[in-house]
């Protein structure tokens, strides 16, 4: 009898620290895949269709000095301190430096380099 009031209790015990588990597990579930959807992002490639048509450019500073540069409008002068970093149609997402990504509003499905450029940057507002 008094053994199986105590596993009664026990039993209470376990279902109601599984039921108050559940939340915290799916909570982190959840922000893991956020974290590896983040991380499984790929980069926007020069070579896309749509990176073209923009004349997105991975890297703005390098393809400025580059004498065959796949994007020569970013070489003039009013240009020079453009890059989506600071670009209002950026958010950033992970990095520092020349390692910083982010995603672009224009952008679907790929990561666009901090470093980059593109013919629609867009001056944030002051
Ligand atoms: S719109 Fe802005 S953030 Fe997007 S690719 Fe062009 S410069 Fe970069």
């Amino acid at each position: 009898m008094m053994k199986g009031s105590i596993n009664r209790r026990n039993f209470i015990k376990c279902v109601a620290a599984s039921a108050a588990a559940i939340p915290v597990l799916q909570g982190i579930s959840m922000l893991g895949l956020k974290v590896a959807q983040a991380a499984e992002k790929p980069m926007l490639p020069e070579s896309d269709p749509f990176a073209k048509s923009i004349k997105y450019c991975a890297e703005a500073d390098k393809a400025a000095k580059a004498k065959n540069s796949a994007c020569p409008v970013r070489k003039e002068k009013d240009r020079a301190t453009q890059y989506c970093r600071n670009c209002q149609l950026y958010t950033k997402e992970s990095g520092e430096g020349t390692k910083e990504v982010g995603k672009c509003m224009i952008v679907q499905g790929k990561s666009v380099a901090g470093g980059g450029w593109c013919m629609s940057w867009v001056k944030k507002p002051a």
